[in-house]
């Protein structure tokens, strides 16, 4: 693999992002080859932290990742980082960061390459941008800047993000990361829509019945709470996540796999985005708060959560575009903390072709992304013996082997951004329209509030609120992940 030279700045650098999963993912991408001599990364964050407290802080993140790991290669690895005590609202601290990042362009001889990766509270941002603008933090090789999530809170916060960083990057030097489309079974998805016949020419309006996106979780939210008042179910999980997963399960078949034909197919289904009417919200929506139990809090109880919190932990919803292979056609989605289990699945749910064995069972196409990887489409045969169905999954399955193979997606998106990969990362473009559909759906949930409706509650560890189950266009639908 091509040796990339570069500086990487880290805001965030003691961070639990970082230490859970880039500095594991970095080692790997050391090991490759994509990283060797000529690199170096600076961390940052408030902490008066030293030089060999952070390589300290490196090893111990590869060790508690790798079963296995190359003392020596880790030694070596882990000298390559630096530590700068740094405010993002210091402006002294830049400037110290500025001639630290070139002290070591010339030690690395990194070609004046830079990443900036921003893995910190995001409302800090804003600030970071503006001041790597205001104190000329960008180099004369590539400038690269990362951007974890969320991007904005609303479109207008999201604007007001995305002109300050705009001022030192360009859009293509803009790596926007959803860490899904970083996950396998995410990134398979084309190939399973486009390459196979009995699957690619089923995926339309008139063949499919409905698509249903899950993305549960089984923590609440710990210590997050002050965080997640701020945002809820809707920002966290359905703006990002949710809306790129469903992009790729509608788009049209891009000319070709390039990053440009790819986001040409996602923008064109885009465009054709309906922005659901209140009525529709009010039909199609639920929104839910977890209560507690004998051993867990109920939200309104959680640290740094208000008691009158309308704040959603749970949200489900349908999504709609004009054009495209599945054009008019409902794509439902759920997400929430506190659910039955962890699970994130994708159900594609197929239209009867026939009555005469009745309407009781339903074929579906699954793809489960986590915590396994598979993918299933059920088979109908008869029973043995009586009359009636039986089905049976026929199954794509990973060996054991091959799940340790594949890569973390943090591994992936940030070999993608060393090789200058935008493929798996967000546009600006794609972003406003996520955002055109969340405000007007947060817009009628203000006026719900205001109207003393309140998000349903709904018991932990089940499946959601029950209203969740009346979302439907027709009564022949409903969850099939239940
Ligand atoms: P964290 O709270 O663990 O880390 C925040 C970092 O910012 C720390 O290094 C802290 O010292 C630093 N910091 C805080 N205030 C500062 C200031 N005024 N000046 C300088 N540094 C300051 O947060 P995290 O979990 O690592 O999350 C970081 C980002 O990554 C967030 O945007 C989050 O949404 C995103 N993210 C995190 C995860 C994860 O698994 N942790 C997963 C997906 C996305």
């Amino acid at each position: 693999m091509k040796n990339i030279p570069v500086v990487m700045i880290i805001f965030g650098g003691s961070g639990d992002l970082a230490h859970r999963k880039l500095y594991p993912a970095l080692f790997n991408l050391y090991e490759q080859g994509l990283i060797h001599d000529n690199f170096a990364v600076i961390g940052t964050a408030r902490r008066p932290w030293t030089n060999d407290f952070l390589r300290d802080q490196v090893s111990d993140a590869v060790h508690e990742t790798h079963s296995a790991v190359n003392e020596n290669d880790l030694k070596t690895f882990a000298s390559h980082f630096y530590y700068q005590s740094h405010d993002v609202t210091n402006i002294d601290h830049y400037k110290t960061l500025k001639s630290l990042a070139q002290e070591l362009d010339d030690r690395y001889s990194a070609q004046g390459n830079r990443i900036f990766y921003m893995a910190m509270a995001p409302r800090f941002f804003g600030t970071i941008a503006e001041h790597i603008n205001d104190q000329h933090l960008t180099s004369t090789g590539f400038n690269r800047i990362v951007i974890e999530k969320p991007f904005g809170r609303d479109l207008a916060s999201a604007e007001k993000l995305n002109q300050q960083i705009t001022a030192s990057f360009t859009e293509d030097d803009i790596f926007r990361i959803d860490h899904y489309l970083g996950k396998e079974m995410i990134q398979n998805i084309l190939p399973l829509r486009l390459t196979n016949p009995l699957i690619k020419n089923v995926w339309n309006n008139s063949t499919i019945k409905n698509i249903q996106v899950t993305l549960a979780e089984q923590l609440g939210v710990e210590a997050r709470g002050g965080y997640y008042e701020t945002s809820g179910a809707l920002r966290d999980m359905v703006q990002n996540h949710i809306f790129q997963i469903i992009t790729l399960l509608a788009m049209p078949e891009p000319e070709d796999l390039s990053s440009k034909s790819i986001h040409a197919a996602k923008q064109e289904l885009l465009d054709s985005l309906l922005i659901p009417s209140e009525a529709e919200i009010a039909r199609h929506f639920v929104r839910g708060q977890y209560l507690g139990s004998d051993t867990t809090f109920a939200y309104r109880q959680e640290a740094n959560v208000a008691a009158d919190s309308t704040t959603e932990t749970f949200v489900a919803g349908e999504v709609k575009f004009k054009q495209g292979p599945v054009a008019g056609m409902p794509i439902y989605f759920r997400t929430g903390k506190e659910m039955r289990e962890k699970k994130s699945r994708i159900d594609i749910v197929l239209k009867h072709m026939s009555n005469l064995y009745g309407q009781a069972h339903s074929n579906n196409i699954t793809i489960v992304i986590d915590p396994d990887m598979q993918i299933y489409i059920t088979i109908n045969g008869q029973k043995i013996n009586e009359p009636g169905i039986r089905r049976e999954n026929l199954g794509y399955h990973f060996a054991k082997e091959e799940e340790a193979q594949v890569p973390d997606g943090y591994e992936r998106l940030l070999r993608d951004v060393f090789v200058n990969d935008a493929t798996n990362f967000t546009q600006w473009n794609e972003l406003k329209k996520f955002w055109l559909f969340i405000d007007a759906v947060e817009a009628a949930w203000q006026k719900d509030n205001q109207a003393g409706q309140e998000p349903a509650q709904y018991l932990p560890y089940r499946m959601g609120p029950r209203a969740a189950s009346e979302i439907f266009e027709s009564a022949t639908e409903r969850w099939i992940y239940e």
